[in-house]
């Protein structure tokens, strides 16, 4: 298969600017990570394509090399193709360029490997989508959830290599997982260099492997994994929970598991609506209590309560439960009740006659220094 132009996989025009080709890239890199679409092949290619345009254009040399003799100049400048070996290790990166790419976005990626020992190997990151009431949103919960993950194989202790036998150094490439090859190209002699096809990049060659897990140095496994979430959350944050993803394979006895992250959904209320940390709702008042006052009972996130009406309360007026939103005890919103009067369609005859009884009496009919005081008292309904 060909291989696309790398301006046209990042989408971007030969002037572009590095920043242009930095954001570019970071946008596709985003769209098609590998955390974001499990399984996808499809998506994976497009991840590996576009990171391989990235290491290019965002070098100026390799770039230039590239502008002059396309992909051929590309690689003799040393961009090691095919590279890619979960994330965070491919040819043309240092980790550190991944993270600050991902830092803000996934809020999480900062961590992946900084800090980390040289050589130490870190599992992938698991996915997991919870969905949580608006109760649960509102105090906080925690989670039981089957989380199948790959883990340490317990016969080898990771290291993929069956008990007592040998991990050596690769003697192709001595343990750099890369190996150059003069190439005759076009424009003359180049040095390529590519993965060591003896180890496939690891460095190490295990001569027996482990028979339990097949020189993996992981197995599957259901873990049972309880979390806590805090109040507070909306749909789409993330909570990560260290250490409840993959266990890498070989890793061996330091290898660090990824994390499992948690991404929330909020199942919508039937009655009530979020709107940040209070909760609006909607209550539809008869005409005899809005008028007399009385006492109603309200849906809230901690169980019905009552409220009680003023006399003469106007539709559009807001009744607030103080501390019945979302939050801790110490810092909760409120709830809300936004009044509604409800105007009788279908009277009986009786009922009639007492409202053509009521009618142009004064008290009844507003006037015009009534409606104005009103009016005021209810301007947040206007702006
Ligand atoms: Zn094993
Ligand atoms: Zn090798």
């Amino acid at each position: 298969m060909a291989k696309r132009d790398y301006y046209e996989v990042l989408g971007v025009s030969k002037t572009a600017t590095a920043d242009e080709i930095k954001k570019a890239y970071r946008k596709l890199a985003i769209k098609y990570h590998p955390d974001k679409n499990p399984g996808d092949k499809e998506a994976e290619e497009k991840f590996k394509e576009a990171a391989e345009a990235y290491s290019v254009l965002s070098d100026d040399q390799k770039r230039a090399q590239y502008d002059r003799f396309g992909h051929a100049g590309a690689n003799a400048a040393g961009f090691q193709g095919g590279g890619f070996s979960g994330f965070g290790g491919f040819g043309g990166f240092s980790v550190d360029d991944i993270s600050d790419l991902f830092a803000d976005v996934i809020g999480f990626g900062g961590r992946r490997n900084r800090g980390a020992q040289r050589g130490v190997k870190r599992g992938n990151d698991l996915r997991v989508k919870v969905k949580l009431t608006l109760e649960e949103i509102a105090s906080g919960t925690s989670k039981t959830l089957k989380i199948p993950a790959t883990v340490k194989c317990s016969h080898c202790n990771g290291t993929g290599a069956e008990d007592g036998t040998a991990v050596t150094t690769c003697s192709k490439c001595h343990g750099r997982g890369s190996v150059q090859q003069v190439m005759n190209t076009p424009f003359g002699q180049m040095m390529n260099e590519s993965v060591c096809p003896d180890c496939h990049g690891e460095g190490k060659i295990i001569s027996k492997p482990c028979k339990y897990c097949n020189g993996q140095g992981v197995e599957r496994q259901e873990n049972l994994v309880t979390f806590s979430i805090p109040a507070g959350v909306s749909s789409g944050d993330i909570v990560p929970i260290r250490g409840k993803g993959n266990a890498p394979e070989r890793g061996g006895a330091n290898g660090i598991n990824g994390d499992l992250q948690v991404v929330i959904e909020e199942i919508p209320h039937e009655e009530l609506i979020r709107d940040g940390k209070d909760i609006v709702y909607n209550l539809m008042l008869d005409l005899p209590t809005a008028v007399l006052g009385g006492t109603v009972e309200v849906p809230t996130l901690s169980g019905r309560a009552r409220l009680t009406i003023p006399a003469g309360t106007q539709p559009g007026k807001i009744l607030r439960l103080r501390g019945k939103g979302i939050g801790n005890r110490y810092d909760a919103g409120d709830q809300l009740v936004n009044i509604m009067v409800y105007i009788p369609e279908n009277l009986t005859d009786e009922q009639r006659k007492i409202f053509e009884s009521l009618k142009g009496q004064a008290g009844i009919t507003p006037d015009k220094n009534t409606s104005n005081s009103i009016f005021s008292r209810l301007k947040h309904i206007f702006s």
